[in-house]
């Protein structure tokens, strides 16, 4: 996914030193690039999202000049503070759906709700406020761990900076850097490891305090333990945040209040887990074709300790 989100407009206030053209200058530059295909309807709702309740409701898109449904007729309803897995093979839907959730892309028919009202009735803005996006590759900056933490909330302050980093479960290692929260983590966190980014970049997620969190691939590249390591706070998270994980990765399935299954653009499945393991299908196919990758998903144990 091409796409940041969303306090690039807070990006001014950040103190940023850029003194060379780096990956992350250039990946931010294509993003500022990208032409808005979304704005705000007259008199729009600018009123927050309070409580975190998503629907879709017969969701469709098309992508503009192709034949290509990236959603063709999506409903699903995910309630306050429910833990949602949404996966699907390659091509299933995943990345247009969490574009329609952050208003990248609008609906072509259906609708899309939260908390009960249209998004297409609610400001560009106030959508993303109450939705975070954790991004695939989230940008870390060659600026300190509380620096790149508060990247989300520049006023936030070093209380709530820390306690965003318990939370994501990134204490620890934190305070074993050589100078702690003022540590440098280097161009794109080059001196942290997989698990150890991920984790800055959920704090930085979770200090912005959005009813909805929503993680696409957040375990991708890592292995099965760091990539349980990295979910397990998230499901611990209190104050009833909704998330839904976005990822062809079923790590996070066990532990999922709800498991979507997508497939050509429409929800060929969902349900628990374990019930839908009982039923012939896509997604017994998918666990399958992933245990021989991964025996390591197999087991309950979940381990912090490899971080
Ligand atoms: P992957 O796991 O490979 O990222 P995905 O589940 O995220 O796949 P999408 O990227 O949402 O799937 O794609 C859904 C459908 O929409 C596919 O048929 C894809 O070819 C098409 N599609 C996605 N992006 C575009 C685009 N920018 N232009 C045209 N078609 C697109």
């Amino acid at each position: 996914l091409g796409y940041l989100y969303p306090p690039l407009s807070q990006l001014g206030s950040l103190h940023l030193t850029v003194t060379s053209a780096s990956a992350s200058c250039e990946r931010l530059l294509e993003i500022l690039d990208a032409e808005p295909e979304v704005r705000d309807a007259p008199g729009a709702a600018d009123s927050p999202v309070a409580h975190g309740r998503v629907e879709l409701r017969d969701v469709r898109y098309v992508y503009p000049g192709t034949e290509s449904a990236g959603l063709d007729g999506v409903s699903l309803e995910v309630r306050p503070g429910q833990f949602v897995l949404v996966t699907g093979p390659s091509g299933a839907g995943k990345s247009t759906l969490t574009r329609m959730l952050l208003r990248f892309v609008d609906v072509q028919s259906g609708a899309i709700l939260l908390d009960g009202v249209d998004v297409r009735d609610r400001t560009i803005s106030s959508v993303r406020a109450a939705v975070t996006l954790l991004p695939q590759k989230p940008m870390l900056f060659d600026l300190t761990v509380r620096e790149n933490i508060a990247y989300a909330r520049p006023d936030a302050s070093d209380d709530e900076i820390e306690a965003a980093a318990r939370d994501a479960g990134a204490l620890d290692f934190i305070r074993e850097l050589p100078d702690g929260f003022d540590t440098v983590v280097g161009e794109d966190g080059a001196s942290l490891s997989g698990g150890q980014r991920q984790r800055l970049a959920i704090a930085r997620a979770l200090l912005r305090t959005s009813p909805i969190l929503v993680l696409d691939e957040p375990t991708t590249g890592l292995d099965a333990p760091t990539a349980r390591a990295v979910l397990d706070p998230l499901r611990r998270l209190s104050g009833g945040r909704t998330t839904i994980v976005v990822s062809h990765d079923l790590t996070p399935a066990r532990d999922a209040d709800l498991v979507v299954v997508l497939d050509e653009g429409r929800v060929v499945q969902q349900g628990r887990h374990a019930d839908l393991l009982t039923r012939r299908g896509v997604y017994a196919d998918l666990w399958a074709a992933q245990q021989g990758h991964r025996p390591d998903d197999g087991s309950d144990a979940g381990s912090d300790d490899d971080l």
